[in-house]
């Protein structure tokens, strides 16, 4: 079932680079030959850095930065990972650092340039240059295709070349080199985040979409070839003495190109630990190195340890992977642990809330905005994640039911205006003002309740047209007047709630009319009263679908912007079409044969009439699958085949006939809304069954459900 390709071949790579750059800074062939060393430390292990960039931009950056959708967010967050990293590594080696003169006599430029370029300590250049790499490429993702960014990034690494390797080709020429003095002024070497991070951070993304197709033979010669050559301009360039650093070759994009691809092609299960691992390699080895010195001279055994160049390598490699599985184990303790699809859960199709968010668009007018409904739980979505997500689309509007919700949507980031759509209680005022929510006026005593307080609080007046739920009756002007004098209410609007807009009936339909009449007549009076009020809105889904005359200027769309009306016969004057956002699914645990007249489950309610076979499934009415649907009044999709409920739910598990669904297994995943094949099952279905709406199905799932994203 799962195509996904695997990447181990990758992960393999990253131990190899991670001792690679251990070579280099132990210069292991030393004792034997120089040429010998200057081949691994300054052309082979050259090889590792670049990939290292090359592994991000393919994982990182590439579907961000040139995906189907731009997503700067989570490059931040990355960003913010690899700074925190880069500030633990700073730390751990500034006593290092002090002990060896590094920073004596450092000046606040001398501080900074270390900082942005150079690195606090000598491997640690590499932090600064990713970081700064990846704002560099962010820019590029911005404004050009990749092929663009491919050539500018090339530009700026040839550019870094001349500076590095062939920096005595230039030297001598005046002008030219006064610039490079300049920069050298800057940064000490071309090899960072301007000049070298970039084209590989683009190359990686790039070999994100050659991944299908890359052919073992042609890479392997490639890289054969490339590497030969570049072999050989590292020695020429050493026998004519121009290099300044030994870190850029012109040829080192060209081997990076083939061997990427040649690594592509080995698909072997990933390792995850040697990622980590061969990230902590790359950080302790310095220490490790001070270590084995210093451990060498305290037992005197330097003249083993340390004077045999490869012996010392050796040690220091054995010691520096000790010390990041260390690391690794330690952080792998700490680690939260993921629950995510391994027993019941909720999809989100993200793909499908952009389209709904774009067809609501596209049903109000212009100066309309949407005020997404996401309480009780974003109607059990997640009211994070989808709130998150409407703050990403661009929705800048929200309502939630209580205090509570709008204060949990605040500390998870959610920007824009949260209106409180039902009572707080006084306890919570401070709260309002806090969290800057937007409380809802109940009725003119909670007004004169929130007058009372003393602070300045805003307010969106409820207003009753006759659904006699909340709201100052629509017919009582001076009340309502009042409430716009009130000195610490900040009135920014008034709303009201349509109670029958999803009926097809001639009655009904009269009756929203009236509403919308009597709220309109109420707006107009207020303004020739001389009252301003700034927001005015009554429409929810069924409003925005059947009534678009009455668009004000925020709809508050709550079910249908998850995809499904209440009930399948509800009223869609509209006839756009809607895509489901949640899906519900649970796993196998195991399969069982029963023979005729055996009886199953709490009160042997399900007894087979036929050889049965039952799957049991990890869902129950804890999570959410209502006990109403017991014996046989729901179903749920197995391997693309419907499969009716056996017996009485349990709070925790499940049992499925599944006698006519071929080849079940453990692990399968039961869909329970959603789709698995050419099946599938809806939250219509499910109310249906249950004689309710949709609604309440998706409020009732349960907290213990995990939820995964998925974006396309
Ligand atoms: C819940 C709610 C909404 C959203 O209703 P839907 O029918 O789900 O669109 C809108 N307005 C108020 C006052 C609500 O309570």
């Amino acid at each position: 079932m799962d195509t996904k390709k695997s990447y181990g071949g990758l992960d393999v790579f990253k131990m190899i680079a991670a001792f690679l750059v251990v070579a280099i800074h132990t210069s292991p062939l030393q004792s034997f030959s120089a040429e010998a060393d200057f081949f691994l430390t300054r052309e082979l292990a050259r090889l590792a850095v670049p990939f290292f960039f090359m592994v991000t931009g393919h994982f990182v950056l590439a579907d961000r930065l040139w995906g189907e959708e731009k997503d700067f967010d989570s490059v931040r967050c990355y960003l913010g990972k690899v700074a925190a990293l880069y500030g633990v590594a700073i730390v751990l080696y500034l006593p290092i650092g002090i002990y060896a003169g590094h920073y004596k006599g450092l000046t606040l430029f001398g501080a900074l340039r270390m900082l942005i370029f150079d690195g606090t300590f000598y491997h640690l250049w590499y932090f600064p240059a990713l970081l700064l790499g990846i704002l560099l490429v962010c820019l590029l993702g911005r404004f050009c295709s990749l092929r663009a960014a491919m050539a500018v990034s090339g530009v700026l690494y040839l550019i870094g070349l001349f500076g590095d390797s062939y920096w005595g080709l230039i030297s001598s020429v005046p002008g030219i080199s006064t610039v490079y003095e300049l920069g050298f002024w800057l940064f000490t070497y071309t090899r960072n985040g301007i000049f070298l991070a970039p084209i590989f951070l683009v190359m990686g993304a790039w070999m994100k979409q050659r991944a299908e197709e890359v052919k073992p033979v042609p890479n392997a010669v490639g890289f054969g070839v490339s590497f030969a050559l570049m072999t050989a301009e590292g020695f020429i360039l050493r026998y004519f003495k121009l290099q300044r650093h030994d870190s850029m070759y012109l040829l080192l994009p060209v081997c990076m190109f083939f061997l990427y691809g040649l690594l592509l092609t080995w698909n072997r299960k990933s390792i995850g630990a040697f990622r980590t691992i061969s990230t902590w390699i790359y950080i302790l080895h310095p220490a490790v190195i001070v270590v084995v010195r210093g451990g060498a001279k305290a037992i005197g055994a330097s003249a083993v340890l340390v004077d045999n160049s490869l012996i010392h390598y050796l040690a220091v490699c054995v010691g520096a992977t000790a010390a990041a599985v260390a690391v690794a184990l330690v952080l792998a303790h700490f680690r939260r642990p993921s629950f995510e699809r391994d027993r019941a859960w909720i999809e989100l199709d993200m793909a499908a809330l952009a389209h709904n968010v774009k067809t609501l668009q596209g049903l109000v007018p212009e100066n309309c905005q949407l005020m997404p409904a996401v309480k009780a739980e974003g109607y059990g979505h997640g009211a994070l994640l989808i709130s998150r997500e409407l703050n990403r689309l661009g929705v800048k509007a929200f309502c939630v039911a209580s205090v509570s919700e709008g204060v949990e949507l605040r500390k998870g980031g959610v920007k824009g205006e949260i209106l409180v759509l039902g009572y707080t209680h006084p306890k919570q005022f401070d709260l309002l003002r806090r969290y800057r929510l937007t409380q809802t006026v109940v009725d003119y005593p909670f007004a004169e309740e929130l007058e009372r307080y003393g602070k300045k609080v805003r307010v969106h007046i409820a207003i009753d047209t006759g659904m006699h739920r909340i709201g100052i009756p629509c017919d009582r002007r001076d009340e309502i007047y009042r409430v716009f004098e009130m000195k610490n209410l900040k009135v920014e609007g008034m709303f009201t709630h349509l109670c029958v807009s999803d009926s097809k009936d001639a009655e009904k339909i009269d009756f929203t009319e009236s509403q919308g009449k009597a709220f309109f007549a109420l707006a107009e009076d207020l303004s020739k009263k001389g009252y301003t009020c700034p927001k005015k809105h009554l429409a929810a889904s069924n409003g925005v679908l059947n009534y678009p005359e009455f668009a004000g200027d925020y709809a508050r769309v709550g079910i249908i912007l998850y995809g499904v009306q209440s009930t399948s016969e509800d009223r869609n004057r509209s006839g756009a079409a809607f895509r489901p956002v949640l899906s519900l699914k649970a796993r196998v645990a195991c399969v069982r044969e029963l023979a005729e007249g055996e009886g199953a489950g709490y009160g042997l309610a399900f007894v087979a009439k036929r050889p049965t076979k039952l799957a049991t499934i990890t869902i129950g009415y804890a999570d959410g699958l209502s006990r109403g649907l017991s014996q046989g009044k729901g179903s749920v999709l197995i391997r693309g085949h419907k499969a009716p409920i056996a017996g009485r739910i349990c709070m925790d598990q499940t049992l499925v006939d599944v006698t006519d669904v071929p080849d079940v297994q453990t692990g399968d995943i039961a869909v329970l809304i959603g789709r698995s094949g050419n099946e599938v099952l809806t939250a219509y279905d499910m109310a249906d069954a249950l004689g309710t709406i949709t609604n309440e199905i998706f409020t009732c799932m349960g907290a213990r459900l995990t939820r995964t994203v998925k974006r396309r």
